[in-house]
């Protein structure tokens, strides 16, 4: 069976086998007999992360039915299943979620396991709202590690190290409308004077540009509830729907202009059932300090030469620290500066060392799934952790069964 690439192609996966079993109990025997194995998600990460010099597998036609206590607001999810099919059903019982990624499209798990995060002074990254993972470990035996369990900060962002994500417990909250307004052509001087109202001004806020010299493309705020925006920063209310990426069409997009949604259709800016982002693309993201945005813009707008021929559009967004090993936004309220490439590897590859020279004076942490050329030593002086994560692993896979080339590179 040919496995094919990531959702960019912009890997092949070199793995031998992907096993789809249809029940936990057949997705134990496979994990347990197979020397090699690694979880595959939706495949939305740019490079070798999710690869397997073995198997893979996914337990996306295993049947794990959502399940909802509104005692401890809670809900147990399949993590295998997108966040957007999660979310409909969610939605449909009364609850949501407080965060999601851009798109709507990635499994649960996968996103989980590389930090994923989307947009708010003080939301945390999608990790943050997981209260228990279930884990396959390498003898195939079924095990839950519950937030207070000493491994669990260890366990959550953990690139599939540990083994195969079945089910995970998620906080969930009543559900709630979200309102979403764009607007055009802020000027970098109100950006840099402002930094922290514009990102404060509602629950998530995203700043497009593809740096140009005076103003911003767009800013996307969203807000709960019917509210906008108190302030547009002297930029220009959009009249018509818009795409991150300036000339695709908005209908991609989730609905602008002020319209209250359900969450799930406004939190993400790509609609499900739509291609998110523009298909033909390498990422690549780094999240920094807060304290330090203004500067790291400033060192941005200085390389714009060399960033501008390559890219599509660069999104720059907040998270609220977390307690996971290894999330970029460990300990740390972090400003996230992302960049979606033209697909030219070679001078996307050339690129990232002037990108990440930068940056460095601001302790940048890469984002596990998308392209950087951070090494190993530099991933270990960004983790204040990874020595205790390494330990967790060598403990929980003591053979490695769910390691790969790209985990052997810079994590292990
Ligand atoms: C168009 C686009 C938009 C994006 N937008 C955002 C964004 O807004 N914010 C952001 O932070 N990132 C974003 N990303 C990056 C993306 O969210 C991450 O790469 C994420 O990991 C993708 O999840 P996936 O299910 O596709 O995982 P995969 O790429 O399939 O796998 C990623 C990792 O998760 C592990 N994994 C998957 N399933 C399991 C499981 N069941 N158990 C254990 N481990 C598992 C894999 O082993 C691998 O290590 C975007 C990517 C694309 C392509």
């Amino acid at each position: 069976m040919t496995i094919g690439t990531t959702w960019a192609g912009t890997h092949t996966f070199g793995a031998q086998r992907l096993h789809v079993p249809r029940t936990l109990e057949e997705a134990q025997e496979v994990v347990a007999r197979a020397p090699r194995i690694r979880a595959l998600g939706s495949r939305h990460s740019f490079h070798d992360l999710a690869d397997s010099p073995g198997d893979l597998i996914t337990l996306r036609e295993v049947e794990l039915p959502l399940e909802v206590d509104g005692a401890t607001g809670t809900a147990v999810v399949n993590g295998s299943q997108t966040y957007g099919a999660v979310a409909v059903e969610l939605d449909a019982a009364g609850y949501a979620l407080p965060a999601m990624a851009s798109l709507p499209h990635i499994a649960v798990a996968g996103a989980v396991a590389t930090a994923t995060h989307g947009s708010g002074n003080r939301t945390p990254c999608l990790a943050g709202a997981v209260g228990a993972v279930e884990l396959i470990g390498p003898d195939g035996e079924l095990r839950w590690l519950e937030r207070g369990d000493p491994d669990f900060p260890g366990a959550v962002v953990a690139l599939g190290a540990l083994g195969v994500v079945a089910r995970l417990r998620l906080q969930v909250e009543p559900t709630f409308q979200v309102r979403q307004d764009v607007v055009n052509g802020i000027t970098w001087a109100s950006v840099l004077d402002r930094f922290d109202d514009i990102t404060a001004a509602a629950h998530s806020v995203s700043i497009f540009t593809r740096w140009d010299a005076r103003a911003t493309d767009q800013v996307w705020f969203k807000s709960r509830g019917d509210a906008a925006p108190a302030d547009t920063f002297g930029g220009t209310p959009a009249t018509s729907d818009q795409h991150p990426i300036m000339g695709i069409d908005a209908v991609n997009a989730t609905a602008q202009r002020g319209v209250p949604g359900p969450w799930y259709d406004r939190l993400p800016h790509f609609r499900m059932g739509f291609t998110p982002s523009n298909g033909t693309e390498i990422q690549s993201e780094y999240l920094l300090p807060r304290e330090h945005a203004v500067a790291a813009i400033e060192s941005l707008r200085g390389i714009a030469d060399a960033l501008v021929p390559l890219l599509q559009v660069t999104e720059i967004r907040t998270v609220a620290a977390d307690d996971l090993w290894l999330s970029p936004a460990y300990e740390r309220d972090v400003v996230a500066f992302h960049f979606t490439w033209f697909r030219e590897p070679e001078a996307v590859r050339a690129v990232l060392p002037v990108l990440e020279r930068a940056l460095e004076p601001y302790d940048p942490r890469p984002h596990w799934g998308k392209w950087f050329a951070a090494d190993r030593e530099r991933i270990e002086a960004a983790y204040p952790r990874i020595a205790h994560f390494r330990e967790l692993v060598a403990r929980t896979d003591p053979d490695g069964v769910f390691r790969n080339a790209y985990l052997d590179r810079l994590v292990l």
